[in-house]
């Protein structure tokens, strides 16, 4: 199957807390009461896959620096133990998860599309400019079979938080199941032993010994610059990243919006047209009464060419 954050590890979690429940209440329970729960348990199971994250909030991180430094932490991995090959992510497609979430139609596709692009001006205003440094460093896991480069502790991390707890809310206010249990810890995923459920059998926890050398190594900055509403199961593009169904950035103007410059030239040029038109109309007019007054005919209304020439203006905006 491929990459997919949260999927494998929190389906795996859902599915071992049913297994447990199972054999405890198999125990104390008669047969009959014992083939309920299991269908209990089945039915339970089936909601779980059902509802599981498939879609989530990407940053991606583009720095050469941090990618780089990666690199180097799975070759040195690598050399000590090459079967966690199958573990590590690919360079291309290294993130940091703002927010995970399941759309179970093309209906909510379009509404998560619609709630990314919210979020844009909701962060921009949360932002009032300011530019959000994420800065990775040292490395740390999770229960030894996710390894990822931490963020430091700054007043960035914690902008971050609100930024992810904002778009979170946008997200839910739409109606869509976005956000899991746990606390938003930003980190930046560079193996996870989930990637292959075969390896997994064989190799149950990640040696922190592997990356020791790591531990408190500096890997680069990177400025929080775009979101990507991703989909965890559609085939990735090929630099390794995810398929995006849409992509918002931060602190850029959307296409539709005319930036200041444009405005003033909008303006002046309507303000030219309108002083074009007024002169016109007194040449016309003060034409019109010669001619009165040498006896020729003026001109009617409708053959007054006014229309016309207002429709060239227009067509020359
Ligand atoms: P991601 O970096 O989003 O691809 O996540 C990698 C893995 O880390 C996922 O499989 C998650 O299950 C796991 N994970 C993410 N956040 C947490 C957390 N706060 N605590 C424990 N595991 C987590």
């Amino acid at each position: 199957m491929a990459e997919m954050p949260f999927v494998d590890i929190d389906i795996e979690d859902e599915f071992a807390v049913c297994s447990t429940y199972e054999v405890n209440t198999k125990k104390k329970r008669k047969r009959t009461a014992g083939r309920e729960n299991e269908e209990d348990s089945e039915r339970k199971k089936k909601k779980k896959k059902q509802y599981r994250p498939n879609y989530f909030v990407s940053i991606p991180i583009t720095n050469p620096e941090i990618t780089g430094g990666i690199q180097a932490v799975q070759d040195t991995i690598l050399q000590k133990d090459q079967r966690l090959s199958k573990a590590m992510v690919h360079c291309g497609s290294l993130h940091v998860t703002l927010l995970v979430m399941h759309l179970s139609s093309k209906e909510e596709v379009s509404t998560a599309v619609g709630a990314l692009s919210d979020s844009k001006s909701l962060v921009e205003d949360l932002l009032k400019g300011k530019t959000v440094d994420l800065s990775f460093r040292g490395i740390d896991h999770f229960r030894n079979e996710v390894g990822f480069v931490k963020l430091a502790d700054s007043d960035h991390t914690a902008v971050l938080t609100e930024v992810a707890g904002a778009i979170k809310k946008i997200f839910q206010e739409k109606g869509i199941l976005a956000g899991g249990d746990r606390a938003f810890k930003p980190h930046l995923t560079f193996m996870k032993l989930s990637k292959s459920p075969k390896l997994h059998k064989e190799v149950k926890k990640i040696d922190p010994s592997l990356y020791e050398k790591f531990k408190s190594h500096y890997f680069g900055d990177e400025i929080l610059h775009r979101l990507d509403l991703c989909s965890m199961l559609k085939k990735k593009q090929p630099n390794g990243y995810y398929y995006c169904e849409s992509s918002v950035i931060l602190g850029e103007k959307r296409a539709a919006e005319p930036d200041d410059a444009e405005l003033l030239s909008l303006s002046k040029r309507l303000v030219e047209n309108a002083v074009l038109k007024a002169v016109q109309q007194y040449l016309e007019e003060t034409q019109n009464k010669g001619k009165q007054a040498d006896g020729s005919p003026g001109k009617t209304e409708d053959a007054a060419g006014g229309s016309k020439h207002e429709n060239e203006h227009d067509g020359s905006k």
